[in-house]
């Protein structure tokens, strides 16, 4: 059964960190979350003057996953686990934070210094209970490590960070299925991808226009359209298309348990939210050595 567009959510602007602009599908009015995700950010496309280029120092977060894909620009992150790294053009961290790291993330120096672009993503995962206390984990992943397939024709291509498609299958481990998918379609191409039957799913737009699911709804650059259950999603660039359509198709099975969520911590309850406010305040999630 080919799932359908559920819902079309237009992404609003938001300022983090220490003042960057994202553009955030969700949690948005009308879309709390996507279970198991918890947030979707886009940074940029932003064009950074010299001495602009600004990131989020030292914060904390426990209880769930930060994934960080580059498309273009560097960062550099640091944590309290002593972990320093640097993320270019196509790579990708995907950080456990489980029971608690501290870290910052930055444009990488020369950003700061220089100028450059800055393109990302940041995709919030959510842990399931047994979880949210593991020890934290890294993942860090150079873009040549990150399986890119493309269709015979070479008409679809897709970076595949978690999940299978098109043959091949992505090299991360995820702590419950998760299914992450940049696809790039030129004009006239038509893809047919399993999503397993279960996952919840969504495709976030980013560049031009494409036409999801089995009724081809249009959506459109900065829009995430939700899709109702089957086990494959029909993605569409229409042959009339100006320019080619790139997107991250999203998928996960569902945790369908309490979500407790407060600034950088995400929990199963309230008091596990003010434990982990105590436990941060006490210096119990570290900090980062310089
Ligand atoms: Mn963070």
């Amino acid at each position: 059964m080919s799932r359908s567009v559920s819902h079309i959510i237009t992404a609003h602007r938001q300022r983090e960190g220490a003042g960057f602009i994202v553009r955030r599908p969700f949690p948005t009015h009308g879309l709390d979350m996507v279970d198991p995700f918890l947030m979707l950010d886009e940074l940029g496309p932003i064009d950074y003057a010299p001495g602009e280029a600004v990131g989020a120092p030292d914060h904390p977060h426990r209880g769930f996953e930060t994934v960080t894909y580059n498309v273009e620009g560097e960062t550099e992150h640091e944590d309290s686990e002593g972990h320093q790294g640097y993320l270019g053009p196509g790579d990708v961290q995907w950080m456990t934070a489980g029971a608690g790291v501290v870290h910052s993330e930055m444009p990488s120096r020369r950003v700061q210094q220089k100028g450059g672009r800055v393109h990302g993503f940041q995709l919030w995962v959510n842990l399931p209970a047994r979880d949210k206390m593991m020890k934290p984990r890294y993942q860090e992943l150079p873009a040549a490590r990150i399986p890119l397939v493309k269709t015979e024709d070479g008409k679809a291509q897709v970076r595949l960070i978690a999940g299978e498609a098109l043959g091949a299958k992505a090299v991360i481990d995820t702590r419950t299925p998760i299914l992450y998918q940049h696809w790039t379609l030129q004009p006239g191409t038509v893809i047919e991808q399993p999503v397993p039957a279960g996952y919840n799913a969504c495709a976030y737009v980013f560049i031009g226009q494409a036409l999801l699911g089995a009724d081809a709804r249009p959506v459109g650059e900065g829009q995430l359209a939700l899709l109702g259950q089957g086990d494959m999603v029909r993605l569409e660039c229409a042959p009339s298309a100006k320019e080619p359509t790139q997107f991250l198709l999203l998928g996960g099975v569902p945790l369908g348990e309490p979500v407790a969520r407060y600034g950088p911590f995400v929990m199963n309850t309230k008091e596990e939210i003010m434990q982990a406010v105590r436990d941060f305040q006490m210096g119990r999630m570290g900090q980062i050595a310089r």
